[in-house]
């Protein structure tokens, strides 16, 4: 098991890693086994483009939850980062950093899976 805090959004997890020896003293071999390292989130990771539907989250009332789309993306020069330009349902653009989006998972949306069919266990 190695414990992380995503750099980007400052979320703790955990990952399930088969030989954590190995994989601390490949990426962090100065520091100690099962210590915290930084690692991006599930919801970080991705690469964000425009046209992209994202979610809003870590912003607060009103607007974390509701799904938008990335309309530009401005990147600072000097490489520490960028901004992202959403529509808001109003019609509003809104500059919000990388924390305060995520890839919308349409599977959340989807109706529920099937049931299994009859003799399936
Ligand atoms: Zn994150």
């Amino acid at each position: 098991m190695a414990f992380l805090v995503c750099p980007t959004c400052g979320a703790e997890y955990h990952a399930l890693i088969s030989d954590p020896k190995t994989w601390y003293a490949e990426r962090y071999p100065d520091v100690a086994v099962g210590s915290v390292v930084p690692g991006l989130c599930f919801d970080c990771f991705p690469d964000l483009a425009v046209g992209d539907i994202v979610d809003i989250r870590n912003h607060g009332e009103p607007l974390d939850g509701q799904t938008v789309s990335v309309q530009k993306i401005v990147l600072d020069p000097a490489g520490c980062g960028a901004i992202y330009f959403v529509r808001l349902p109003n019609g509003r653009d809104r500059a919000l950093a990388r924390c305060n989006l995520s890839k919308h998972r349409e599977a959340l949306d989807a109706d529920p899976p099937a049931p299994p069919k009859d003799g399936y266990f």
